[in-house]
């Protein structure tokens, strides 16, 4: 931990540089690795706003832009390329990509902000630079938080979903929402808002919830939202309850999982707010906090548009996307301590403006706009309620909201694909899902300029904008992204030997029960330290302390913050 870059960078932070001289006493034997200077940056900044669209590349801002018939909010920043990869794959997951962003650290398929297995690296990686297998790597978010900076996550899927949760929760798998949920509600973010509200409340089964109320999925039987709120955050469900807000700290979940697309919004969930509004929300909250604050925001669908290979999708959640970054923008202008980072994790579907279709000479403004223009809602909503369809209902549909005339042998290929696809997707349970990527796929190539390379992730480059920095010239990879956020806040160099110490090193006694689900606890020198969360239980209550308590089941080992460790050896 280098505190002259601290205060160089952070020099209001006084707390957290006091705490850090008083925790660098404990023996430092994980390190990460050493951040390069990768952007000129020409100042501090008090405020950090990244925005990221999951899932897309330079493609959709032709489409975008053709479809809006104007200028983005992207085209107007300065941009630069960043490489995305993850540890075992050239093509990385949006778990692993996230990672890179909140930490600048290589990981896993699947893998939230903890560190890389090493049995399936890339042949061009050597695992002694990189982070600890499975160790909980310290985010760019939690180093905001130990600085004293408000934090926020924003996001149109469930806010437990891979990117987000990369911020804000350290597990190896994104598939464990439930405990990304619980890790993040204990984790000292003050502002959340999107979907996935079914992760912060317990199951029917548990017998808890009161007549009316909503229940959710949580085997523990914990009602986060409880918790929460008997810790001062307000609780929203609606657009009209996130406008009313004024205390700094809230956690809105406004789906029980994801949220609508943006332009499917008006017709199935009129209550929710757009990505724009939440972002300007959240904005408004985090900046009452005179010392700055660090928020992500993530358009999480246009990740599932280039899945689906879906055009009106991927373009209309890019622009509502674009949108919030213009509110990030306008903030930046107005407040003058702001760095504002937009980028992708990676691409998704593979969009090219042509496919193999059409002549060269079909290719004009009108071909590009107007069938997209005439597509009313995504394919999610086009096949809403439609369980096994026959053609013609398929046919009606298609007409009724996409304008287009579905032709026999077109519905032919569409079930064609659908039975190959289900079978590939059998393990989703949406079980349109299939369908859905047969109709898009079809319907792009016959009716419309959009071209696919797949229904997965791509390795390629993507774009980069910034506003308040110059980018260096080059492509940069995705771990420097991570590294150059981190950077600003002082690094994060050292910073897990702050916030998760490995308890083996200290000689204490210690064991973790996991066999109940509803009580998953560390004993530690006697003390229960309840898992996934950030406090012991003392005679009067609780203790708090910095950062979570984490168990990694794969190697056994149990993690604390050194302020809990103090405490430990205080109590003897
Ligand atoms: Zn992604």
């Amino acid at each position: 931990m280098s505190i002259k870059k601290l205060t160089v960078f952070f020099a209001f932070a006084s707390i957290g540089v006091a705490m850090i001289i008083t925790i660098s006493l404990l023996v430092s034997t994980r390190s990460m690795k050493k951040s390069a200077p990768i952007f000129s940056t020409g100042g501090s900044f008090k405020n950090i706003i990244m925005l990221i669209p999951d899932g897309c590349d330079d493609s959709v801002l032709s489409l975008a832009r053709w479809y809006k018939n104007d200028a983005l909010t992207v085209d107007t920043l300065k941009t630069g390329k960043v490489h995305p990869f993850m540890a075992n794959s050239l093509m990385t997951d949006s778990a692993p990509g996230g990672t890179a962003y909140s930490s600048g650290q290589l990981t896993t398929d699947k893998f939230i902000a903890v560190g890389p297995r090493r049995n399936d690296l890339l042949s061009i990686f050597d695992g002694d630079n990189m982070f600890e297998a499975y160790a909980p790597i310290p985010t760019v978010l939690e180093k905001a938080n130990f600085l004293g900076l408000s934090t926020g996550l924003v996001a149109t899927s469930s806010v437990t979903h891979a990117t987000p949760a990369s911020f804000g929760a350290h597990v190896d798998s994104r598939f464990k929402e439930a405990q990304i949920a619980k890790q993040m509600a204990f984790n000292g973010i003050d502002v959340v808002m999107g979907g996935g509200r079914k992760n912060m409340l317990p199951a029917a089964a548990c017998n808890v919830a009161k007549e009316g109320e909503p229940t959710g999925v949580r085997a523990d039987c914990l009602n986060l939202e409880d918790e929460l709120i008997s810790r001062g955050y307000n609780i929203c469900t609606t657009k009209e309850e996130m406008m009313n807000l004024e205390n700094d700290k809230a956690w809105c979940s406004f789906a029980s999982n994801h949220m609508s697309p943006d332009i499917d919004r008006q017709f199935f969930t009129p209550t929710e707010p757009s990505i724009a509004e939440m972002t300007e929300k959240s904005i408004e909250l985090l900046s009452k906090n005179d010392d700055g604050f660090f928020l992500m925001v993530e358009g999480s669908q246009i990740d599932w548009a280039g899945h689906s290979n879906d055009p009106i999708w991927m373009v209309t959640d890019f622009i509502a996307w674009d949108n919030a970054v213009k509110v990030a923008i306008d903030f930046a202008d107005a407040n003058g301590e702001t760095l504002v980072l937009a980028l992708p994790d990676h691409n998704t579907g593979g969009l090219k403006i042509g496919n193999y279709k059409h002549n060269y000479l079909d290719r004009t403004v009108e071909f590009a706009r107007d069938p997209l223009l005439g597509m009313k809602m995504t394919s999610i909503g086009v096949l809403k309620g439609l369980v096994n369809p026959t053609a013609e209902q398929l046919k009606a549909r298609v007409a009724e909201n996409w304008n287009v005339k579905l032709t026999d042998k077109d519905v032919s290929r569409v079930l064609e694909y659908n039975e190959a696809y289900a079978d590939k997707f059998l393990s989703n349970l949406n079980t349109n899902l299939p369908l859905n990527y047969a109709l898009s796929r079809i319907v792009s190539e016959e009716y419309t300029i959009a071209g696919w390379s797949s229904h997965g992730h791509n390795g390629e480059d993507v774009p980069m904008w910034i506003y308040g920095m110059d980018p260096e010239a080059g492509v940069i990879r995705n771990t420097d992204v991570g590294l150059m956020v981190a950077e600003v806040m002082g690094g994060l160099e050292g910073f897990e030997d702050v916030i998760y110490v490995d308890v083996e090193k200290f000689g204490l006694e210690w064991s973790v029960n996991v066999l109940d689900p509803t009580n998953e606890i560390a004993l530690v020198e006697g003390h229960v330290f309840p898992l996934n969360t950030n406090h012991v239980l003392t005679d009067d209550g609780r203790k708090n302390f910095p950062s979570l308590t984490i168990y990694a089941p794969m190697t056994g080992k149990l993690y604390l913050s050194a302020a809990a460790i103090e405490w430990i050896k205080e109590q003897e």
